[in-house]
């Protein structure tokens, strides 16, 4: 596997590019930006702040090869760039269901205006689609070649949806204008920066956990997910830019688990008394998830490093702090 430290070296050597992040205050967006900065890169984050916040990229606001811009996707913008690493979109169905239009609206006008933006610049864009192409599976484990169960008219389809459209727009605009595209489909990552509210499974439990609260199980806690920690996801999305194959490609950490065990896991690191209490299952909750990371370790050498309980133990104590700290 090639090593992050000898691809940013790559980076560093070969050209300093004018690198665009949008969505670059939120989770993974920010930790994109630590490590194209740390490699010496330039780079402008641009956020509508819906689920980001500036506090994540607080360490980088007056260096002179960082910017950040205050804008919405949904709305044309005009930067010279060499890369678009489109990441704007919220991620948490908490988040992506509040205003279920305005995800659609972010999903393909967002998509449109960057690769408008990437054809006129002559730029290279990255999109950060996601395993919810494949809805609630039928086909265990999701290669890249399966296409998907999705329910055009539930609750999770302004999400599941947007990404698909965003994906045939990439491949219409590389059909058409040979835009050089990079599609990559995320499977669920967790790690430092995920908002204490976000909704999602891991954050929700750590916090919970450390509130002294109940877990909230949906359903029986059977249906699985397979967590990737964010640094090796940040390490597989560099690699995909900086290579060859269009996508889409999965990055995700193959091991499954079920979020019984999740559960477990995480009480047990922090507090074996606490108690599970179950809620409804969410409507079109995909029952199982797992990626096939074969062509990941083919075209970009790449496979996750990180497992689930040293990954764990990095976001509790990052939450551990933030939860004491001023910022909460
Ligand atoms: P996040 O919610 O932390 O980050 C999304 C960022 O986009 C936030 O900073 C938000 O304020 C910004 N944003 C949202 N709508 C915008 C708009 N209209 N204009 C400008 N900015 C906007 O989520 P994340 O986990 O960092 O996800 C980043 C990307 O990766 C998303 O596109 C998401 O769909 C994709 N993804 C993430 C995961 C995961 O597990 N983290 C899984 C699959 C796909
Ligand atoms: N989930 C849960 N309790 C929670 C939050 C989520 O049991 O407090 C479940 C949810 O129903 C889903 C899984 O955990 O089956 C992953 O949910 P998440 O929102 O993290 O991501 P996604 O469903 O988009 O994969």
């Amino acid at each position: 596997m090639k090593d992050l430290n000898q691809e940013q070296s790559t980076i560093q050597s070969r050209k300093v590019y004018r690198n665009l992040i949008t969505g670059g205050a939120g989770f993974l967006g920010s930790h994109l930006a630590d490590k194209l900065m740390n490699a010496g890169q330039e780079v402008i984050c641009l956020d509508n702040y819906f689920t980001g916040r500036k506090s994540n990229l607080k360490q980088w606001i007056g260096h002179p090869k960082f910017e950040l811009i205050r804008h919405d996707v949904t709305e044309p913008i005009t930067l010279e760039v060499d890369r678009i690493w489109h990441l704007a979109c919220p991620a948490s169905p908490v988040h992506y269901q509040f205003n279920p239009i305005k995800t659609a609206k972010t999903s393909f006008l967002g998509t449109y205006n960057m690769l408008g933006l990437a054809r006129r610049v002559g730029a290279r864009i990255l999109l950060a689609s996601t395993s919810e192409v494949y809805g609630d599976p039928e086909i265990h484990p999701q290669p890249e070649s399966y296409r998907g169960c999705v329910n055009t008219l539930g609750i999770r389809s302004c999400y599941d949806e947007g990404k698909r459209i965003a994906e045939t727009l990439c491949f219409d605009y590389q059909r058409m204008h040979n835009t050089q595209i990079r599609i990559m489909r995320i499977f669920n990552t967790y790690g430092p920066r995920m908002l204490p509210e976000d909704g999602r499974v891991v954050s929700n439990f750590i916090v919970q956990a450390l509130r002294g609260k109940e877990l909230t199980i949906y359903g029986d806690g059977q249906q699985t997910r397979s967590f990737c920690y964010v640094d090796d996801l940040i390490e597989g999305m560099i690699l995909l830019m900086n290579g060859v194959h269009p996508g889409p490609i999965n990055v995700g950490n193959p091991k499954e688990f079920t979020i019984l065990e999740l559960a477990e896991i995480i009480r047990k690191k922090l507090n074996p008394n606490l108690k599970f209490t179950n809620k409804p299952l969410p409507q079109d909750d995909p029952l199982q998830r797992q990626p096939v990371i074969d062509l990941a370790e083919k075209e970009l050498g790449w496979e996750p490093k990180t497992n689930l309980e040293d990954g764990l133990e990095k976001t509790i104590e990052w939450f551990k702090s933030k939860l004491t700290g001023e910022d909460f």
